[in-house]
């Protein structure tokens, strides 16, 4: 089975021109798994061609709005494109945020679309028992250390015993080095520039040095920066001893 991960925005808390707000599709072929859904993930999810009844669930880190306020739109357009089952696209989030995910809704007239929606809010937040499972994968969520409360997910395939893990927002921590040990693949917060460590610490963020020291730290064989800012990068791609680092943009596609 070929994995694939769609860049949906690899911005962070402010967009640019260049990127949107966050969000991931890791795609499996039989379906596809969501991890954050930040403003503009419905065009996103549609420029890049995806297929709107492969989406099997949607997984939130925590309720910023740079994370969550594209649902009602991506609901109301897969909706539009015949996602119409009730229950269909099911959410799920810590339940620290529930407040704040259900009230998404309220300012926005679609609440007949909202039935397709199912929502999940999970305690398990130690990475213990999955919080997700279904034929093909397991998810994992873990705590983080950010300004507000926020998980990472962890995403197994049953098949390949292949490991995604998406950090969301959090500065850096022994526990992501953790949860995050041997991953073929970490999808890393890096919002500051390397320099602005305090900073970045000080308001629960990491920089792109921190999102390195993590990778290298946990081994993981390929490092994704995301959640990114203003930085500028010379290469799309670099090596930082046998890490592999991928500096991605909006729609791109990394094979797994
Ligand atoms: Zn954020
Ligand atoms: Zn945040």
């Amino acid at each position: 089975m070929r994995l694939r991960i769609v860049i949906l925005g690899s911005g962070g808390y402010v967009s640019t021109p260049d990127r949107g707000f966050p969000s991931i599709i890791v795609d499996l072929g039989v379906g596809y798994y969501m991890f954050d859904v930040g403003e503009y993930t419905s065009r996103q999810f549609f420029k890049a061609k995806l297929n709107p009844h492969k989406l099997k669930a949607i997984f939130i880190t925590h309720r910023h709005g740079d994370h969550v306020l594209g649902l009602p739109g991506l609901i109301i357009n897969l909706y539009s494109a015949g996602v119409t089952g009730k229950g269909s696209i099911r959410v799920y989030a810590p339940y620290w945020c529930e407040k704040q995910v259900r009230e998404l809704f309220l300012n926005y007239g679609g609440l007949r679309e909202s039935v397709i929606l199912e929502y999940n809010f999970f305690r398990e937040v130690s990475g213990g028992k999955p919080v997700y499972s279904d034929d093909y994968v397991e998810v994992y969520a873990m705590e983080m250390e950010h300004s507000v409360p926020s998980v990472a997910y962890k995403l197994i395939t049953r098949s390949s015993g292949k490991v995604i893990v998406y950090s969301g927002d959090t500065k850096p921590t022994s526990r992501i080095i953790d949860f995050s040990s041997g991953a073929d693949i970490l999808v890393y917060e890096a919002s500051f520039s390397e320099g602005e460590e305090d900073l970045a610490v000080s308001l629960g963020h990491s920089t792109v040095k921190h999102a390195i020291e993590v990778a290298a730290k946990a081994k993981v064989k390929k490092l994704i920066l995301f959640h990114l800012g203003l930085q500028k990068f010379t290469n799309k791609r670099f090596n930082v001893g046998r890490l592999e680092v991928i500096v991605p943009s909006d729609l791109d596609e990394i094979y797994v």
